[in-house]
């Protein structure tokens, strides 16, 4: 018998990984249950997580790293009838897995789904939210195999990534007799499996891109599937925000309207990680009214969690500013410690850099034999790479793990005995889903976040009720982005031509755009009234869903021409440049050579006692303003941009010390981006009150922005790498000094409007976040910002404050909020 741990039943939870073992059918990802006298690594004994604490502050005065714990208590599990409707075949299968009666928010999503209503299961990790959507679907695909044609019924499932697709199948075909004919349909479907897919299958599991691109487009050989189908599930649908989650709106709105043509209206099923309003994501992401189930009945152990602020070092960093010990660091001495303690953990970066340090820092720490049970893991490696990893987790051979976000996609890593956030990761949302995979019923488990040396993580580990007190933040897109819904309207008028009957699905901005489209020579108005592709060439090859914009850069290994990896167009300049520092695998590597033509970086080994980042200048300049609001004299405004960014050379730091070693000119093209911006300025009267003479705004709006640009994720499910900013002495368009944030995406993902709506909040957070921060002149806990392409220089903290006390007077709260000293800042 298989079972589930991560999505179906609380029986299947209850059976450790302690007792879990490779299923012998297919090997790798499917687990039974086998009695513990198979294993032969000794298993990982799970310690209470108050105890595994005490031990990560014993000792070298670690205890005043610890800034808060929260206990989370255990939560029982509520039961509900399964809904009339559930096929009996689907509920002795469930049995079979370990679930008698479905959790009440299973049920009721189950109920919905029946209805025919949209729903959003927005509930915890490891809640079950798969069978939630896979009763109702399997149940009506069961019912349709009884069809004249043994195809009465189809469903449709869409997973961001390949390997989650995979994983649902798996799950699919443990729910249902082999007559309901599961097949994942991507990029890696062979072509003459292909054909069987379109004819016979009636669950088709794929992703967007591969909807956008291969289904949608021909769709005449879909016209069967198509008009019988029923539901569409939108898995893990958190993940579609920004420009990708933009542009996924609108590949769905094209789906509807091809199924409507079919006669077909599916009901949508979308499945997310706990959001703000997820109703009202899901309405922005499929254009149609949503149902939100929110009420998490599945069971839950107790959680410690813990916030955790690295020390000081004796080390200072630009400026002569004070550098805390870096969160990779402090994670990979908390690693060694737990799997000291043969605790199963697994530790989350932010980037793929501090993967491989993490894991690297932990082997060294652990020595042999303990370090080979540490790894790193992230997306970009090949696939085989990655199942090796996967299964050594799964099997317990590995103890520590050190991984990217990539982790959440696609690979069931759930019951774990603890795990480390290095760094904030971005969001409530995604802390709460990483904080999940540790735990399982009836026993306790260990969450520690790690703050990095920033401004928002600062904030945070100070400010524990932003964390626990504080609702998670909504999944922002934007569909009715220009630059996402044009492509999309060339794509949709490739696959019949448009009517005017179509404009309201694809929203306001449609009836503008179809005339430029038209000048653009893309499209042409016929008598008819219908708007048709004129073009030989596919119109859904010119949209790149992921939004990165050019196809992306391959890191080739001089001496072997192997492959290592890729990293997006976009951020190729900053991260890719001649002479950076690329680590794969725990290995270095030193870019010897960046073509911009071939997208090619060659690499080769080295060992260089630095690490490198990139400098740039940046110029901005605005195209329209939309919406002004006046706070007192100064003035906030959002709208359009043209941004010019140059990366002009880049600095070595030491990699121990954060040190700087030197500089490099570099000779890259400039580039430009258009895009959406809040900006706010003050008049000189202001600067006057406020004790700002001009030698110091430059380095007053300068920290401003940086901080700005550091706390806006904590209103928007954005990153700090999502958005850029600049500030201006005297900026020509607006005449005064002036502060922009802006989307760091063509056209704008929703971000920098999300700032202007909040932006009383979001600056008085900036405010209160540099005010609140230990250092004497700024630091990258508060001001420094890592992605700063001038150096950090030149940066005022104390004017800063000033600064931004300024603005606020004027804004809606009034005066008064000035004189807080943090805790306002929500
Ligand atoms: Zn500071
Ligand atoms: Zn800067």
């Amino acid at each position: 018998m298989s079972l589930d741990v991560a999505t179906l039943g609380h029986a299947a939870v209850t059976a450790s990984f302690n007792h879990l073992r490779p299923c012998p059918h297919d090997g790798l990802e499917r687990f039974s249950v086998t009695p513990m006298t198979h294993w032969v690594l000794m298993p990982p004994s799970p310690r209470l997580p108050e105890a595994l604490l005490t031990t990560l502050t014993a000792g070298r005065a670690r205890a005043d790293r610890l800034t808060h714990t929260e206990h989370l208590p255990a939560r029982d599990a509520r039961h509900a009838p399964w809904p009339a409707g559930i096929r009996a075949e689907v509920i002795d299968a469930a049995r079979e897995l370990g679930v008698a009666q479905p959790w009440a928010h299973q049920s009721e999503a189950m109920q919905l789904a029946k209805n025919g209503q949209t729903v959003v299961i927005a509930t915890g990790t490891a809640s079950g939210k798969s069978l939630g959507y896979l009763a109702p679907v399997l149940s009506d695909l069961l019912t349709g195999t009884e069809a004249s044609n043994g195809r009465g019924a189809t469903a449709l499932y869409l997973a961001p990534t390949k390997a989650l697709a995979a994983d649902q199948r798996r799950r699919a075909a443990e729910l249902v007799p082999p007559r309901v004919r599961a097949a994942l349909y991507d990029g890696d479907t062979p072509p003459e499996e292909r054909e069987w897919v379109r004819q016979y299958a009636s669950y088709v599991l794929t992703n967007p891109d591969m909807l956008h691109r291969g289904i949608l487009p021909a769709h005449p050989r879909w016209a069967s599937f198509l008009k019988a189908l029923k539901y569409v599930v939108v898995d893990e649908c958190h993940s579609y925000r920004g420009v990708f989650g933009s542009h996924v709106a609108q590949v769905l709105r094209r789906l509807r309207r091809l199924c409507a043509r079919y006669g077909s209206e599916p009901t949508f099923l979308l499945a997310s990680a706990t959001t703000a309003d997820p109703a009202a994501t899901a309405r922005r992401l499929t254009g149609l009214p949503a149902v939100a189930v929110t009420e998490d009945a599945s069971p839950r152990g107790p959680l410690v969690f813990a916030l955790w602020e690295p020390p000081l070092t004796e080390n200072v960093g630009e400026h002569g500013a004070p550098v805390r010990r870096t969160a990779t660091a402090e994670a990979g001495y908390l690693l060694t410690e737990l799997v000291q303690q043969n605790t199963r953990t697994v530790v989350f970066v932010r980037s793929r850099w501090a993967a491989e340090l993490v894991a690297l820092q932990a082997q060294d720490q652990l020595g042999s034999p303990l370090g080979s049970r540490v790894a790193a893991y992230r997306g970009g490696y090949l696939a085989e790479e990655r199942r090796a990893i996967e299964r050594d987790l799964h099997s317990g051979r590995l103890l520590g793990l050190a991984s990217t976000s990539a982790l959440e996609l696609g690979v069931d890593v759930s019951g774990l005995d603890a795990v480390l956030m290095a760094g904030y990761p971005g969001t409530r949302a995604s802390l709460w889903q990483q904080a999940g995979r540790a735990g399982r019923e009836g026993q306790g488990a260990l969450a520690v976040l790690i703050a990095r040396d920033d401004p928002l993580d600062t904030y945070l580990v100070h400010h524990p009720e932003a964390l626990f007190a504080t609702p998670v933040e909504a999944t922002v897109l934007d569909p009715d982005n220009p630059h996402v819904l044009a492509p999309h309207l060339c794509a949709a008028a490739a696959e019949l031509p448009l009517t005017d009957a179509d404009l309201d699905l694809f929203g306001p901005s449609t009836a503008q755009l179809l005339p430029v489209l038209e000048q653009r020579g893309l499209l042409r108005r016929r008598s008819d009234g219908g708007w048709y592709w004129t073009r030989r060439e596919r119109a859904a090859d010119s949209v790149d869903l992921r939004g990165s914009g050019g196809s992306p850069v391959q890191i080739v290994e001089v001496e072997t021409g192997r492959l290592l990896g890729t990293v997006d167009a976009a951020a190729a300049h900053t991260t890719v440049h001649s002479g950076a520092v690329h680590l794969h695998q725990g290995r270095t590597y030193l870019v010897r050579d960046l073509d911009l033509e071939t997208s090619v970086a060659l690499v080769e080994r080295a060992d260089p006692p630095y690490t490198t980042s990139a400098r740039d200048i940046t110029s901005i300049s605005v195209l329209t303003t939309d919406e002004t609001v006046e706070w007192g004299e100064a003035r906030l405004s959002f709208g359009s941009v043209e941004v010019v960014n140059q990366v002009v050379g880049y600095l070595r730091k030491r990699i121990a010390t954060g040190e700087i070693m030197g500089e490099t000119k570099l000779d890259l093209p400039p580039r430009t981006l258009r895009t959406r911006a809040v900006w706010w300025s003050v008049t000189e009267e202001q600067l006057a009150d406020a004790e700002i003479p001009f030698d110091l705004l430059p380095g007053a709006a300068h920290a401003a922005e940086h901080a700005s640009i550091g706390l806006l994720p904590l209103f928007a499910t954005c990153d700090r790498w999502d958005i850029g900013g600049v500030s201006v002495p005297l900026h020509p368009d607006t005449l005064l000094p002036t502060v922009f944030v802006y989307d760091g995406h063509s056209g704008g993902a929703g971000f920098a409007e999300r700032g202007y709506r909040r932006a009383e909040q979001w600056l008085g957070a900036t405010r209160d976040a540099i005010a609140a921060c230990e250092c004497a002149r700024g630091c990258p806990s508060c001001v420094q910002s890592p992605k700063c392409g001038n150096g950090n220089d030149p940066l005022d903290k104390a004017a800063a404050v000033r600064l931004l006390d300024a603005l606020l007077a004027g804004a809606p709260g009034g005066p008064g909020r000035a004189s807080s000293d943090g805790g306002r800042a929500r």
